[in-house]
């Protein structure tokens, strides 16, 4: 992946980000047909990106052949498309919020246990859509509505929530798109009870810290212990996610640590308490600090399974079935999960940790 310096940090505590630079940029006829997607090719052509205009709106001609240079070009490109219709009727998304909506889908990063491998098909291009007012447009229909925050007591106070995460780290391509900080601004501009959440494991913070978020925006930043640091190609450096945390809740944002995946590694005990230490450091001082905690330990399918390892084949993520407990998931497929007692031991040390370092973290969940 070609990355580049970010321009200076606006933060004395933020380190500058590296920016991805795709080797490919597609735009189809439907994108161009949106604001915003001529927008987001003015971007590229103002950072010098090879820009490509598709005759048609399907993207093709990007799997085949050898699987690893197909893996490798489908991640140095990025395509602007329109998101299909489908994109606009919202799915619950338990355990993290009542609703999640898509900016974009694919992700820049080489994580080995990367989530998007048992949810994605197709070479991991990265789309982003164009018709980013409709995508807008279509949430306030789901207001007020939802089971995850909405109508339960324990989360009542996060309002009706949107994720904005689950298809793609959405803050990783913001330099290309500018769709997260409109997203940003159309909730600071939605006097109502209602949250837009996201999760990255980048760090280029500098374009939100001014916009007016109205606290309807908890930047949440996906950390783990410093051995995983070898998982996590592509992104930024655990130190400069902290300091990005530390800058959006000085900004004003609610804040959230995403603790995962949580990985048995060898000395992990020491390994997620010097994380939690480090968090605490960060946000030591933050005046009106609402931060969360989200703890999700890892897990893999027989899917993402066969597709990490031929996107990751030299890996040596720990994805053995005879150690680990299998389950069925509610929709009756196969996941792989922390035995019982591993998963008790490591639950009870890492809530541990939170409640004697960083005390202002709510833990929303453990899964
Ligand atoms: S940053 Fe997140 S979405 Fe991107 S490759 Fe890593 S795990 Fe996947």
């Amino acid at each position: 992946m070609d990355l580049a310096r970010a321009d200076a940090p606006q933060s004395p505590n933020l380190r500058p980000a590296r920016l991805w630079r795709p080797r490919r940029v597609l735009v189809t006829p439907a994108a161009l047909e949106h604001a915003h997607g001529r927008a987001m090719v003015a971007r590229a052509e103002a950072l010098g990106l090879p820009v490509e205009r598709l005759r048609a709106n399907r993207l093709t001609g990007l799997g085949g052949g050898d699987p690893r240079r197909a893996y490798a070009e489908a991640k140095a490109t990025l395509a602007l498309v329109a998101a299909p219709p489908t994109k606009l009727r919202l799915q619950p998304i338990p355990p993290s919020a009542d609703w999640r909506f898509d900016l974009a889908e694919g992700c820049p990063a080489h994580c080995q246990y990367c989530y998007l491998a048992g949810s994605l098909s197709g070479p991991p291009v990265t789309r982003v859509y164009a018709n980013l007012d409709a995508i807008l447009g279509a949430l306030a229909d789901y207001a007020g509505r939802g089971a995850v925050t909405s109508t339960t007591e324990a989360r009542a106070g996060e309002g009706t929530t949107f994720e904005a995460s689950c298809y793609t780290d959405p803050l990783g391509i913001e330099h290309l798109t500018g769709s997260l900080s409109a997203a940003i601004r159309h909730f600071g501009a939605w006097d109502a009870p209602v949250q837009l959440r996201f999760t990255t494991k980048f760090a280029a913070v500098a374009p939100l810290l001014g916009l007016d978020h109205g606290r309807r925006t908890r930047i949440r930043i996906s950390v783990n212990a410093q051995g995983a640091a070898r998982y996590e190609g592509g992104t930024d450096p655990l130190e400069a996610r902290l300091a990005a945390l530390g800058a959006v809740a000085r900004a004003g944002y609610p804040v959230g640590l995403t603790i995962a995946p949580i990985l048995p590694l060898p000395g992990w005990r020491d390994a997620y308490a010097g994380l939690i230490r480090e968090a605490a450091r960060t946000l030591d001082g933050v005046p009106d600090l609402d931060l969360t905690a989200e703890l999700i330990t890892h897990r893999f399918t027989p899917g993402s399974k066969t597709v990490l390892q031929g996107w990751y084949p030299g890996s040596d993520l720990p994805l053995d079935e005879s150690a680990r407990t299998r389950k069925l998931t509610k929709f009756g497929s196969v996941k792989y999960v922390l035995p019982k007692d591993l998963m008790a031991e490591m639950r009870e040390a890492l809530t541990g940790m939170l409640a004697r370092d960083l005390p202002a973290a709510r833990i929303l969940y453990w899964t």
